[in-house]
């Protein structure tokens, strides 16, 4: 039996992987193990959206994707032959107003070299079997490829293991939901004749929908519905031959070629309704799986870890009571069930099949994304900037300063660098902010004083970004009441 280890993440997808990289620059000592023997080479998410795009920002290589990716600026919907709506991601509330389109094998080959240059490498061949809760942690059962195993005992668990996560059904919790009857193909390949290149194109044709989206160096992901689906396992696989006439028969005039991968998929939408339980956290698909419209499975899952790292870090430095790790279920199921019910109504309008609910969807998106206030709204819901946590059991306060001031909201103003210990940042008036600082050193981050200075409002920012505690300039004694009550002493 090898010496104990903080936390013991399982699986290394794209939201393992971030929650390794958020710990380590955190200083915990963790292990990352997955089955697979390599990081997959599939294009599946294909989105980074603009919250994920901060968050990455304030860990310090948001660079790094931006290189690798290229910039969605919207998005057209036609019928084939008409235009129903153009939709201008250019207006999101972020300093990343577009779809960052990337690979999901390069996200993760991203997010595996920066792991690299923590010194951490991901134990690959090795598969979770089983747990068992014990006093103050587990002792979790590895199998590696020889067939040898190994017992791990670690203090914390998280399962990052996707859909059909071990350590969700190790900890006997439901993941309630459907698989949607229907049958979708998707197709990555090299497209010619579609222009722009910078927008996805999605046809609303009366068969079904056929949606486009680019990716870097004029390869294309296609994907489309292909009707109710035929008995109990998914369709074959579709050949290009099929994907071309398919296009074809939607009324679009591309061409096809060089396929980099040929799927069919049907789609689950399912949830946990509380992610995890003591200490042992789910994250990503193994909490929460859905439809790919609106390509926020793997944001929401990446942006679990971000919530979930600081809150571990905060904890096992003894910094903070344990109970700060109550409200990540609290925040990202509530944040779940909103992607849930989105992706779920996008869904349900592109597989429409009746001519006279086509022609009335047709009607209504046409009025309504012709309104700019709307469209912007539904491009913010996208991108997940408008992400709030107003029910958190750590939100505080009532707003004394504009948009994005009040406690729970993601903070609209700049914030200085992060630093390697995950800190509120207090922004008020210079005296209160100060005597902050003084009392709980270990949880205000120290801010150059003309950015911390509001005179106005005091407001405690969270490491990632949300309001925690919003107040008058003159409610220091508020905030340091809400301070105390997550210290540990
Ligand atoms: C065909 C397809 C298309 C998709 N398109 C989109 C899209 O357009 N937009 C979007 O947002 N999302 C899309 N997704 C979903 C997206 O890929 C997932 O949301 C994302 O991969 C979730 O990341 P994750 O890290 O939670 O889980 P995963 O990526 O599933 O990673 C889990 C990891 O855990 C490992 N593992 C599992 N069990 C164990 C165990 N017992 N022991 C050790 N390791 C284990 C696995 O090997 C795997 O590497 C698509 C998925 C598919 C399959």
């Amino acid at each position: 039996m090898a010496g104990q280890t903080e936390v013991l993440i399982v699986g290394a997808g794209p939201v393992g992987l971030t929650l390794a990289n958020e710990l380590a620059r955190y200083g915990v000592a963790f292990r990352i193990v997955d089955q697979a023997a390599q990081r997959t080479d599939k294009s599946k998410a294909l989105v980074l959206w603009s919250r994920t795009l901060e968050l990455f920002d304030r860990a310090g290589y948001v660079d790094t994707f931006l290189a690798a990716g290229m910039k969605g600026h919207g998005a057209q919907i036609t019928t084939g032959d008409e235009t129903i709506a153009q939709i201008s991601l250019d207006a999101i509330d972020s300093p990343y107003p577009y779809a960052l389109m990337i690979p999901q094998s390069e996200t993760e080959r991203i997010l595996e070299e920066r792991l690299a240059k923590h010194g951490v490498t991901v134990e690959r061949s090795v598969t979770l079997e089983r747990f068992s809760e014990r006093e103050g942690g587990f002792d979790a059962v590895l199998r590696k490829a020889s067939g040898e195993t190994e017992t791990v005992p670690a203090r914390w668990l998280a399962g990052c293991d996707g859909a059909h996560s071990t350590v969700r059904h190790g900890l006997g919790l439901a993941f309630e939901g459907t698989t949607e009857p229907s049958d979708w193909y998707l197709a990555d390949g090299h497209i010619s004749g579609l222009e722009p290149q910078d927008l996805l194109h999605i046809f609303w044709h009366k068969d079904g929908i056929l949606a486009f989206f680019p990716i870097v160096g004029g390869r294309w992901r296609v994907v489309a519905d292909v009707g109710p689906a035929q008995g109990e396992g998914r369709r074959p696989d579709p050949t290009l031959e099929d994907v071309q006439a398919l296009m074809t028969a939607r009324g679009s005039k591309a061409v096809i070629t060089d396929p980099y991968w040929l799927a069919s998929f049907r789609i689950n939408e399912r949830k946990v309704a509380h992610y995890g339980r003591g200490r042992a956290f789910l994250a990503g698909d193994a909490a929460h799986v859905h439809s790919p419209a609106g390509g926020q499975g793997m944001n929401t899952g990446m942006q679990d870890a971000f919530n979930l790292a600081w809150k571990l870090a905060l904890v096992i430095r003894g910094i903070c009571k344990p109970a700060l790790l109550d409200s990540y279920s609290i925040e990202r199921s509530a944040v779940g069930d909103m992607v849930l019910r989105n992706a779920s109504r996008m869904t349900e309008a592109a597989v429409m099949r009746n001519p006279i609910a086509q022609g009335l969807r047709n009607a209504v998106a046409r009025f309504a994304l012709g309104f700019p206030q709307l469209q912007h709204h539904a491009a913010n819901t996208l991108a997940e900037v408008d992400i709030a946590y107003p029910d958190s059991p750590l939100t505080a306060g009532k707003s004394h300063g504009g948009k994005g001031r009040k406690a729970g909201d993601r903070w609209r103003g700049s914030l200085p660098a992060d630093d390697s210990t995950p800190r509120f940042i207090a922004i008020g008036p210079a005296e209160a902010v100060s005597g902050l600082q003084a009392r709980f050193p270990q949880l205000i981050q120290a801010v150059p004083a003309k950015e911390a200075v509001d005179a106005g409002a005091l407001s405690l920012v969270r490491p990632d970004g949300y309001v925690g505690f919003a107040g008058a300039a003159s409610d220091g004694e508020a905030a340091a009441a809400y301070l105390q009550a997550l210290a540990a002493q």
